[in-house]
């Protein structure tokens, strides 16, 4: 009596496992199928769209802006038997020295109250990072930056926090406002006027990205951040996916401009994160650019400038901004000239 029963559930279960055996057969082909087919689809030309400056080859140096200076400073570095990390800190504390470079260390527009307050940061092939902001008195905050980075557990330091460290590391401590920049400012008393401003002198971040010929790519980012600013207003320059992101695997990318809309989109983040889904360094830029304007547009921000750069580990570039006005330096293949970017937006 007990054998039909038996048999009857040997059945159910036969039936029901081999209707699940077929179910998940027909699922797995079908997915299958589907997955032969993404990775067959030929991926589209704008994702891997090239810079018509790019070329390959290791080393290589690039910065925002026409900062040839520092590209060679950063060149030199390596050259000397230097890391890729020495070379990104050689060359961002070129335009920190320059009192004629009104957005990046001595000589940087101050904030609304008359104070030079600078941010920076530096991450290494090994995915370190370090980074300071809100720093005052200090001209060359990439440096300290990088005691941040090899000397404490943290990743930042901010503030009278950071200007504590800096000395305790051995930082002379100076006026950073210069004449120039004080009669900027009082000019700018005169109106008061607080919005952003499309005006390349305001906005001369140096981004740096460096690639040794051993595929190391370290990068760094400085800045007085934006002139006339906010007491306390830090901008993208100094955060990690924002003004700078490397990942020595894929690449690295580094930004410059309205650090507000920068940071909210995350930009060097989502560019090397793009490069590893397979984009081109210059394809990765333009997407993280329409991320820029659609962001602006959600937040009803007119005027506005922002550009990228990238730089994958096989040393080919990309550069991309909002509108016309943003050029870089590359240093590869002995040849150190600065180009013009590509933009999307005329005005
Ligand atoms: N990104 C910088 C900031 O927002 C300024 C700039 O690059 O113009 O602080």
């Amino acid at each position: 009596m007990n054998f039909p029963k038996v048999f009857y559930l040997r059945e159910v279960f036969f039936n029901i496992s081999t209707m699940f055996n077929r179910r998940d057969f027909v699922r797995s082909s079908v997915l299958a199928a589907l997955a032969t087919a993404v990775s067959c689809k030929p991926k589209p030309t704008s994702v891997q769209k090239s810079n018509p400056h790019s070329k390959k080859g290791k080393p290589v140096v690039l910065a925002t802006w026409d900062n040839r200076n520092a590209t060679t400073a950063a060149m030199k570095a390596l050259q000397e038997g230097g890391s890729a990390l020495d070379a990104v800190e050689a060359g961002a504390r070129v335009p920190e020295a320059d009192p004629n470079d009104t957005s990046v260390g001595y000589g940087g527009f101050p904030d609304r109250d008359g104070h030079v307050t600078l941010d920076a940061c530096i991450m290494d092939h090994r995915g370190n990072t370090g980074a300071v902001c809100f720093l005052e008195g200090i001209k060359h905050p990439i440096s300290v930056a990088r005691k941040v980075m090899e000397q404490t557990p943290h990743n930042m330091l901010c503030g009278s926090g950071a200007l504590a460290f800096a000395r305790e590391m051995g930082f002379p401590e100076e006026n950073l406002l210069t004449e120039k920049s004080r009669r900027a400012w009082e000019q700018w008393l005169e109106e008061k006027e607080y919005r952003p401003v499309i005006n390349i002198e305001r906005h001369d971040t140096i981004g740096i990205l460096a690639l040794d010929a051993q595929g190391k790519l370290c990068g760094a980012c400085t800045t007085s951040g934006m002139a006339f600013k906010m007491s306390g207003r830090v901008g993208d320059s100094p955060i990690i996916g924002a003004g700078l992101f490397v990942d020595s695997q894929v690449g690295g990318a580094c930004a410059t401009g309205l650090g507000e809309l920068v940071t909210q989109t995350l930009g060097s983040f989502l560019i090397v994160e793009l490069m590893r889904q397979g984009y081109s360094p210059q394809a990765a830029c333009e997407e993280a650019v329409v991320r820029i304007i659609n962001r602006a547009k959600a937040a009803g921000v007119e005027e506005y400038q922002a550009g990228f750069l990238a730089l994958s580990k096989d040393g080919e570039h990309g550069a991309y901004a909002v509108v016309k006005g943003f050029n870089y330096a590359l240093y590869q293949n002995e040849q150190n000239r600065v180009y013009e970017a590509g933009y999307k937006l005329s005005l």
